[in-house]
């Protein structure tokens, strides 16, 4: 079931209108207070809240037909979430009725639904509008977005668009000679039948642990390439009883305290990751005794040890990714896959295999995120250049040079052991912050100055100094490939993110009256 394409918007000019000499195809230029660029949990979430406080002037533009984002994209077999949904969902509208620990995909998409139509935000979306360009007028104190669909004018720019939105795909000679099907695990193609298929899975990250056990059901033979290893703990997944479900629905305070309990597990056990000697011992003692458990095979063993220190990039949960890896039709090739000719696959250490599809489980385009090559600032440069050498902000939300924008899932705002959702709240109540104080001040614009982020960058430089994630000796995408440094996570327990940027304070903006357009 998909959501309605959008309804009624905010204002909409003719040819005469503001903005009408940047109108797009559909020649409508649409003026909103607030744009948000992106459906997923972070422009879903944005919305409910703007909602909630009877801001009704926004817009969320999607470019796909569907809201949803990383959870309407990903529709690989075994697709599931890694955290707890009842974590792994909004504070403001939790959910009873998870059927699992670890809801599966389609459940956490349809739950994205449901906030949707039950918050009313349909009528605030524009679903199949591929923004192209968004440009800030400085003398309107407005964004100028023009997208596939017709432009919008905004006063307010909040870009939601996901860190795992734009699929990485590897170089590979000769790939595009293979004559079966190609295709990256967030772009399944569902019309590829894979049953007694021999079928080549190029990664071996969170994406791949949950889909090779499901191939390796279907597949007549399956070769895993590993560029390295993961470190795998168990999973510790459940269903929930009717009688759970029963008891979260008639007891919020039940639902709430089983949500807490997670939110504090989980910042316990970061502790690991911040250095502390016999935390990280005792991490990967579990995680290579959940491996020697698994894998009796001394070869398979040694080729699954990770050569990197644990906490380095994300530790993968799984209970059959070890046992797929040892059914007699599946090969791990502990190499990454090296070039293709035909239906021949050919991994770095020379092993070739005789292929008929190729799924890339192989990430995203996570630091270095497409979408800012597209949004033009204060000075005339790109968003892009500004991140030149890496993505940087203040509190992980704003950037200098950009007024009246906001990125949420942006800079050192992800994390790799608690929910994403706590992250998003954190950030939409920045947002909601300084909308109320520009509401109490004329609608001043605010920039925040070249030294507040140069400030904060040097603060994350600074705790992410000597850390697993710079010293660990892997190669992650928490950590920016040029400048090698930590751009995409938030070093730290997520309360403390909390504690730092939920709040918005204007001392290290600068302000511009509004103009007079508005
Ligand atoms: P990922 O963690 O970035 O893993 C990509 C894998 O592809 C890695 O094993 C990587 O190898 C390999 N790879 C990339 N480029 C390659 C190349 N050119 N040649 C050979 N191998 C290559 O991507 P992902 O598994 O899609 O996961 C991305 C993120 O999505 C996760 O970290 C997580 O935040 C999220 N996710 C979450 C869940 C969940 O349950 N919540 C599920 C899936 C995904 P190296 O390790 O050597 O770089």
């Amino acid at each position: 079931m998909s959501v309605p394409d959008g309804g009624r918007p905010a204002t909409v000019h003719g040819p005469t209108g503001p903005g009408a000499g940047e109108r797009g195809a559909s020649g409508t230029v649409e003026e909103t207070d607030v744009l948000v660029v992106g459906a997923g949990f972070g422009g879903i979430g944005m919305g409910i809240r703007l909602a909630r406080r009877g801001l009704d002037s926004f817009v969320i533009l999607e470019r796909a037909q569907d809201v949803g984002g990383t959870w309407r994209d990903n529709t690989y077999p075994g697709v599931a979430c890694d955290i707890p949904s009842h974590l792994y969902s909004f504070s403001f509208r939790q959910n009873p009725d998870w059927s699992r620990v670890f809801a599966p995909g389609e459940e956490i998409q349809e739950y994205l639904r449901r906030c949707v139509r039950e918050e009313g935000l349909t009528a605030h979306l524009r679903l199949g509008t591929d923004v192209q360009q968004v440009d800030w007028h400085d003398d309107e104190g407005r964004w100028h977005v023009r997208t596939d669909r017709g432009s919008f004018v905004a006063r307010v720019l909040v870009l939601a668009v996901g860190r795992l939105s734009e699929p990485l795909l590897p170089r590979v000679d000769g790939l595009e000679t293979f004559p079966g099907p190609v295709f990256h695990s967030a772009a399944w193609d569902h019309t590829a039948d894979l049953t007694g298929a021999r079928v080549g899975v190029v990664g071996t990250g969170a994406s791949a642990v949950q889909v090779v056990p499901e191939l390796a059901r279907v597949a007549r033979e399956l070769v895993v390439f590993q560029r390295s290893a993961p470190y795998v703990l168990p999973r510790q997944d459940r269903a929930y009883t009717a009688a759970e479900r029963r008891l979260f629905a008639l007891d919020p305070d039940a639902l709430q305290q089983s949500r807490s309990a997670m939110f504090w597990d989980a910042e316990q056990a970061f502790v690991q990751r911040l250095g502390v000697p016999a935390a990280i011992d005792a991490l990967r003692a579990r995680a290579l005794g959940h491996l020697a458990e698994r894998v009796p095979d001394p070869a398979l063993r040694a080729a699954l040890t990770p050569d990197y220190e644990i906490g380095c990039k994300r530790v993968l949960f799984s209970n059959d990714y070890y046992p797929a890896l040892q059914a007699p039709h599946v090969t791990l090739e502990p190499t990454a896959l090296a070039r293709v000719d035909g239906t021949r696959a050919t991994s770095v250490a020379g092993h070739g295999f005789d292929l008929d599809a190729l799924v890339l489980a192989t990430g995203f385009q996570s630091t270095r995120p497409p979408f800012a090559r597209r949004v033009v600032g204060r000075h005339g440069g790109t968003l892009a250049e500004h991140w030149g050498d890496g993505m940087t902000s203040y509190a992980s939300t704003v950037v200098h040079g950009f007024p009246n924008m906001f990125v949420i899932d942006g800079p050192n705002a992800s994390l790799g052991h608690s929910s994403a959702i706590y992250m998003i709240e954190t950030q939409i109540d920045y947002v909601l912050g300084a909308l109320a104080f520009q509401g109490a001040h004329g609608q001043v614009v605010l920039e925040v100055t070249a030294d507040a982020e140069r400030a904060y960058t040097a603060m994350i430089d600074e705790m992410s100094r000597d850390t697993v994630w710079i010293d660990g000796g892997c190669r992650s995408w928490y950590v920016d490939e040029h400048s090698g440094r930590l751009t995409l996570l938030w070093p730290d327990f997520a309360h403390r993110f909390r504690e730092r940027n939920a709040t918005f304070d204007p001392a290290p903006y600068r302000l511009a009256a509004a103009t007079a357009s508005g």
